[in-house]
């Protein structure tokens, strides 16, 4: 496998898979530009280096072709970041992206036309009617998998290398961000700077780990974070359970937990989830104490109580006191972290201290030389409102990419890369 940094692309187009999917307000306008310039380190390298790069990117969930939808509304954005007049493409394959491509000088850059304006960049059929029959459905999937294969050869041929540096999509085996690996050598595909860091930085948790390794997962719900918890329990030294999670652990062992959100269903997981930490000889460490609220607001009157005597009409929004330095001695002597999903419900404001400690732990043992990773959705936000991002390791840039990484499951568009020749 090549590294970006040890190819030469001078005189070579380069067909680079970016995520570009911004946030657009109703005029357009990016309200959040990280992605595109998550993506610039590698554009800037191929354009320095006397390459052309041609940009293949997904934005939103169209359908078709729509307007909305459009790459075109970041075209400018994008040219400035680069300080590149960008040319634009109006469709992903066809005619004036074929000729466009080609006549592509080095130092010149072209942008594509959304890539999932074609139900052949994702391979899933659209438009069937919703009483298709079982038959139907088989047929145009295979319709759709067969003009996959000239959607994704068109794309291929308009460069001579391939760059991968879409981490948010490298869980999906798309014609784009997997598919089209195929047709090129090995000495021909790489990953992008991003996706180079994303995936070191999943090594350092899933492979590479300096032990104690410790994870904390908060968020909503268990059976949302099954999988990764089963898959974590086969790797951590400690496993720091919290968030609304916390509560369907306390009721399966019997504590009293008010209204607090629970999963009745999934009792007897939480149980044999016990079990299996104990068996595997991981230390499941859980809330001792609970900030409660008499509402789900801001406003709520609150109080601090243990975990298993939240009283009625109550409900637990956060970790208390006891529990954020139990939380953060463990993390404090670990050497690898992961983090995902805050320990309460951290949108509000006066439910954000729990979130903030487990954050601040992880930044004084980031700074005794452990390794930090934050990922997988709400921490993202919580690490960028404590405005703690640059104090840990790495702060992943793929939701639910990183999501399935920690659940031990390999990611198409990284296989596509470092497997196959
Ligand atoms: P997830 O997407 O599963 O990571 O969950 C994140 C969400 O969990 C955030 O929107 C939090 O507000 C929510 N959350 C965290 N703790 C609690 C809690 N104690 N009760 C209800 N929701 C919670």
């Amino acid at each position: 496998m090549v590294s970006i940094d040890n190819f030469n692309f001078a005189g070579k187009k380069a067909f680079v898979r970016v995520d570009f999917n911004v946030p657009l307000d109703e005029n357009f306008n990016i309200t959040d530009d990280t992605r595109i310039r998550a993506a610039l380190p590698t554009l800037k390298k191929i354009l320095a280096d006397g390459g052309s790069p041609v940009i293949g990117s997904h934005l939103g969930r169209p359908k078709g072709a729509t307007d909305k939808f459009s790459l075109k509304h970041i075209l400018k954005h994008v040219s400035e970041l680069l300080g590149v007049d960008v040319q634009f493409a109006t469709d992903c394959i066809g005619e004036e992206a074929a000729i466009k491509a080609s006549a592509l000088q080095p130092g010149e850059v072209l942008l594509l036309e959304n890539l999932r304006f074609y139900a052949e960049e994702e391979g899933k059929p659209r438009g069937l009617a919703e009483d298709a029959s079982e038959e139907e459905k088989k047929a145009a999937k295979k319709a759709v998998k067969e003009s996959q294969k000239v959607f994704t050869k068109t794309l291929a041929s308009y460069a001579d290398c391939y760059v991968n540096d879409a981490f948010g999509t490298a869980h999906r085996a798309h014609a784009s961000t997997a598919l089209i690996a195929d047709y090129f050598d090995t000495d021909h595909k790489m990953f992008g700077y991003l996706m180079e860091k994303e995936v070191k930085a999943v090594e350092k948790v899933m492979k590479d780990i300096t032990r104690p390794f410790t994870a904390i997962m908060g968020g909503s719900k268990v059976s949302s974070k099954i999988e990764i918890i089963e898959n974590l329990l086969d790797k951590v030294d400690n496993l720091i359970i919290a968030g609304g999670m916390t509560y369907t652990f306390t009721k399966a062992q019997g504590g009293k937990i008010g209204n607090s959100l629970v999963e009745d269903d999934k009792l007897d997981l939480a149980l044999e989830l016990i079990g299996k930490a104990k068996e595997k000889g991981v230390n499941l460490v859980l809330a001792v104490d609970a900030k409660i609220a008499d509402s789900f607001s801001n406003d709520a009157n609150t109080g601090f109580c243990p975990v298993n005597q939240i009283p009625e009409g109550w409900e637990g929004l956060d970790i208390g006191p006891g529990t954020e330095k139990i939380f953060a001695e463990v993390i404090e002597k670990s050497k690898t972290i992961l983090w995902n999903g805050p320990t309460g419900v951290f949108e509000f404001e006066n439910f954000t201290h729990g979130s903030r400690a487990v954050g601040e732990a992880i930044v004084k043992a980031t700074a005794s030389g452990a390794f930090s990773l934050v990922g997988g959705g709400d921490s993202v936000a919580c690490v960028n409102k404590f405005g703690m991002a640059d104090k840990v390791s790495y702060v992943s840039t793929g939701g639910g990419a990183l999501l399935e990484a920690i659940e031990g499951k390999v990611l198409p568009g990284i296989a596509a890369i470092e497997n196959k020749g």
